[in-house]
């Protein structure tokens, strides 16, 4: 049962991203029919710079709704269940993620927060009570297993694993969720795990699409300042309250 790695792969995304948006963008404000043009603006006739402008200039002015139609699949692996409990707090997502009542936890790993690790005495104390979880899970699954509760023993053993235990989640949000996730998750507010799997699906998805996520991040890139409030606020950009004047 070792600390395991974060792993963050881009699994699949919809086809001819840039062109299908400028399409939706398109039916919306041209009087032709975008179905007897797509064909045409994928072979180039519009070029992809033009289309990816337009987005551009639409999107700026808070219009949104058309990059719904391009989504994005990733697999990610060796995040606690800590992570994926504040990951599906996200709606507009597909979720698949692994079971642990078909999926046998006896050897579990799990997530070390640096904090921790970078503590000897601290990170002695979490390793300890991580064997001491999987032993005691591994007893009871044995209790249960014997009592007759057959491959239904991890639904119930499973209840003294800790939220460090390491999880596998296949999740598919399309650019519109995945600006407003990047603009909570990426903030330095957000918990470090999160944030660090936020960065490094922005850091994919820039390669991807970037007339979409070149711009995208915590929401202070975008307000040019903090909404966070003083408490809160990483102090990189100046507070709401300094900014805007009634
Ligand atoms: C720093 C931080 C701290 C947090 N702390 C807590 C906490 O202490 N406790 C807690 O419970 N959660 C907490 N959360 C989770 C947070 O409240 C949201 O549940 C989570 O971030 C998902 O965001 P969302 O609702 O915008 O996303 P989604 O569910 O993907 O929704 C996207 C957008 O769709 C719209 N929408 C979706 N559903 C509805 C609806 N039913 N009605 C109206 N509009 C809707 C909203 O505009 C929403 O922003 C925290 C989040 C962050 C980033």
């Amino acid at each position: 049962m070792p600390a395991k790695k974060m792993q963050v792969k881009l699994l699949a995304s919809t086809p001819n991203a840039v062109t299908l948006i400028y399409a939706a963008f398109r039916q919306c404000y041209a009087p032709g029919y975008v179905g007897d043009d797509f064909e045409k603006w994928l072979q180039g006739e519009v070029p992809l710079e033009k289309q990816a402008k337009f987005i551009e200039n639409i999107l700026a002015s808070g219009h949104e709704s058309p990059i719904e139609h391009v989504s994005f699949t990733f697999a990610v692996e060796g995040v606690s269940r800590a992570l994926t409990h504040q990951l599906v707090r996200h709606r507009i997502a597909s979720y698949s993620q692994q079971s642990q009542r078909y999926v046998d936890a006896r050897d579990f790993d799990y997530i070390l927060p640096p904090a921790i690790a970078k503590i000897e005495k601290a990170k002695a104390l979490f390793e300890s009570f991580m064997h001491q979880a999987a032993q005691t899970y591994a007893q009871l699954q044995t209790i249960l297993e014997e009592a007759g509760q057959g491959k239904k023993a991890n639904e119930d053993a499973r209840f003294v694993l800790p939220n460090a235990c390491e999880s596998k989640v296949v999740f598919t949000m399309n650019c519109r969720s995945l600006l407003n996730f990047f603009e909570l998750r990426c903030c330095e507010r957000a918990q470090w795990e999160i944030r660090t799997m936020a960065w490094k699906m922005l850091k994919i998805l820039r390669k991807e699409l970037p007339v979409i996520f070149n711009l995208a991040g915590p929401k202070c890139e975008r307000l040019g300042y903090c909404p966070e409030g003083e408490k809160f606020t990483c102090g990189k950009y100046p507070l709401a309250k300094d900014v805007i004047h009634s």
